[in-house]
């Protein structure tokens, strides 16, 4: 169903409550989880028609927007006139602030500035028997009472459906450029980064690939990656104009002290675009290898990247699966992104194991299993092994509170 108002959800919700149908909330359907899977059959809630910024407050700095909105739009409409929505999920093109809100999205910018949840002020849901609560208020801050308004991030469409979300934007910094340096290990990238933060520098985005990703991005697309390289450092600056000359040499002296080579830097937003070209290329060509690719978002405090990039390697080489590995830095998030044939029984097998043991070895490392993409049906059968018994217990409680019938997204998170 495609509902275009308020009072079309409300409609939408009290029928499936009262007939006890599950409903499932779809934005673009993008998540990488299964969390708009439909197993159970029920309404799909698709809120394409639901796509209008509402409005844009320049003297507040915030957004009014329906759940559909699609984030680069909103990026765009707002950089417009001078101000910074930062969340960006790498498929912002298509997916929308209902599903960001949803799935807890974060983005190559969550270090500097903060993911999806960071950004909310006030949202406006409707729960599962038709009525609507708001949960905050137009203010920067609020001490008043639970904070609500997080609850639902995260969310899944388990507790409530987000109708309208009012959202807090900062001021576009003035300018921004890109570098890239070659380092022979994570380990060696990772603490370069360290160096750099520790010198007191903030990079908006500091993401990595490794050897493998860089070999399989110059085999499919050719763009002149140094293939005998293991690890590649993509670290994106911003600021005042008069401020970025001076952090791109402070930066570079800090790569070049901590054994980095082959540096570059942006001086067109062309060039940019190219050095984050093979970065953004990265999922496309590992899916190149097999017919299927795979990804994930474990994440680790930075101080254990390096351990969880090279354990991530060594698992999938016993199982004998193919993966090219990517990620943030400043955040300790990676993605392992491995390529196989989902119809190979063995190999789907060895995926299997393998996730499992990476998950184990990122639980040891004092990680847990998501960053940024959620649990959804994927991942449910972990959620135990890394959250607190307890704490699962109460999410339950949580959900029969806001969902009684267990109409709302039935079977995501955990069954
Ligand atoms: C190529 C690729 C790259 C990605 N990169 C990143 C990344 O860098 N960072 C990151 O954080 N994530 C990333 N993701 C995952 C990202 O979190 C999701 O793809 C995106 O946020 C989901 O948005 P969507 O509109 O597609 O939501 P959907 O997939 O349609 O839905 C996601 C969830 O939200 C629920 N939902 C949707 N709308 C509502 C609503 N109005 N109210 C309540 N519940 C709702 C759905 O029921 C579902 O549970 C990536 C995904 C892909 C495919």
């Amino acid at each position: 169903m495609f509902p275009e108002t308020i009072e079309d959800v409300q409609a939408i919700v009290r029928y499936a409550n009262k007939n006890r149908i599950p409903l499932i909330c779809r934005g673009a359907g993008t998540n990488l989880v299964g969390a708009c899977f439909c197993d159970q059959g029920g309404i799909i809630m698709c809120f394409s028609k639901m796509n209008k910024i509402i409005s844009v407050n320049r003297t507040d700095m915030t957004a009014t927007v329906q759940p559909g909105v699609v984030v680069g739009d909103l990026q765009k409409t707002v950089e417009d006139v001078g101000l910074f929505f930062p969340p960006d999920p790498s498929n912002l093109r298509v997916s929308t602030i209902g599903g960001a809100i949803a799935q807890s999205a974060g983005g190559a910018r969550t270090f500097k500035y903060g993911g999806i949840k960071d950004y909310i002020l006030d949202l406006k849901v409707v729960l599962s028997d038709g009525s609507i609560i708001q949960t905050g208020s137009n203010t920067i801050k609020n001490a008043t009472g639970y904070n609500l308004g997080q609850l639902f991030v995260g969310s899944e469409g388990t507790l409530g459906v987000v109708v309208e979300a009012l959202l807090k934007l900062i001021p576009k910094p003035e300018a921004s450029q890109v570098l890239m340096a070659y380092f022979n290990s994570i380990k060696e990238a990772a603490n370069s980064v360290n160096t750099i933060l520790q010198n007191r520098f903030m990079p908006s985005t500091l993401d990595f690939m490794d050897g493998n990703a860089i070999k399989t991005v110059e085999r499919f697309f050719n763009i002149g990656l140094n293939t005998e390289k293991d690890a590649l450092l993509i670290i994106e600056i911003d600021g005042f104009a008069c401020s970025i000359d001076y952090q791109r040499e402070s930066i570079i002296k800090i790569l070049n002290q901590s054994g980095a080579s082959g540096i570059r830097y942006s001086t067109t937003e062309e060039e940019a675009k190219k050095i984050w070209q093979g970065r953004r290329a990265s999922f496309a060509a590992t899916a190149k290898l097999k017919p299927d690719v795979l990804t994930d978002d474990v994440i680790v405090s930075r101080s254990n990247l390096g351990t969880l990039v090279k354990g991530i390697k060594n698992i999938c080489d016993k199982y004998n699966l193919l993966v090219s590995i990517v990620g943030h830095v400043g955040d300790g998030n990676v993605h392992p992104q491995i390529a196989l044939n989902l119809d190979d029984k063995e190999e789907y097998k060895n995926y299997k194991l393998a996730k499992n043991e990476i998950y184990k070895l990122t639980a040891s490392l004092g990680g847990i299993i998501s960053a940024e993409h959620g649990i959804g049906v994927e991942k449910k059968e972990f959620l135990p092994n890394v959250v607190h018994g307890l704490s699962v217990d109460f999410m339950r409680k949580i959900k029969k509170v806001f969902d009684p019938k267990g109409i709302l997204n039935p079977g995501k998170i955990f069954d």
